[in-house]
């Protein structure tokens, strides 16, 4: 008793210290865990798509977002890398519903292509996607994205193409900017979900820190499948 006494304190002195030591080193590991596994942005509720051009099955259980412009070049890229795999991976089987809402980053530009988009969305909604894609495939190459391309007049030349859109009817649109109430309902959205840069890909509530990154967006929306 006496000599179980003596050491006692001792004893506790070495067990606070590894307790702590443990604590302490479980602490750093956990923190650089969530600082090392991402940047991705969480909110409360994923944005409302109301309105907005939808591909997939309206009812698909996962929904991604893409906040985008047709001016802007990784957008561009992102439509042709990315956008494929996840039509083929998730949308084609009902699993993902993806939604399209307008950045006006690059001006007068970004205005004409959304006012544009909208506009085939409302008279020809069957043509919408492949409007889309026509508008982005005229994007010239990077060394000359910056020059103007995206005018009324390219607009009318790409609506062309499509006989269920009526260009004449999109051409007034365009001129009394018809559709510019949707424009105002995106920005809207853009400013609430604080979009800085595009694209901008949102899967349910999540926003990705990186829009390229396949492997995330697989994962996020494997668990957002799971939780169903
Ligand atoms: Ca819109």
């Amino acid at each position: 008793m006496s000599i179980k006494k003596k050491n006692s304190p001792f004893k506790g002195v070495v067990i606070i210290t590894l307790v702590i030591t443990f604590a302490l080193i479980a602490l750093v590991v956990l923190n650089s865990k969530e600082s090392n596994s991402s940047n991705d942005l969480s909110f409360e509720k994923q944005p409302p798509i109301e309105g907005q051009p939808i591909l997939g099955d309206v009812n698909a259980p996962v929904t991604v977002v893409e906040f985008g412009d047709f001016k802007c070049p990784a957008c561009k890229s992102w439509g042709e890398t990315i956008f494929p795999q996840l039509i083929n991976d998730y949308i084609e089987s009902g699993e993902v519903k993806f939604a399209y809402i307008n950045v006006l980053f690059h001006g007068e530009e970004s205005k004409t292509g959304s006012l544009a988009a909208e506009s085939v969305l409302k008279q020809a909604p069957q043509a919408y996607w492949e409007f889309h894609k026509e508008l982005f495939d005229h994007q010239p190459s990077r060394a000359d994205h910056d020059n103007l391309w995206l005018t009324n007049e390219k607009v009318i030349e790409v609506a062309s193409q499509f006989p269920e859109i009526d260009v004449n009817q999109l051409k007034e649109n365009l001129e009394k900017e018809t559709e510019i109430a949707e424009l105002e309902k995106d920005t809207r959205l853009v400013n609430e979900y604080q979009v800085q840069l595009t694209p901008s890909i949102m899967v349910n509530g999540t926003m990705l820190e990186d829009p390229f990154d396949y492997e995330k967006i697989n994962s996020l929306i494997e668990k957002e499948l799971e939780g169903k």
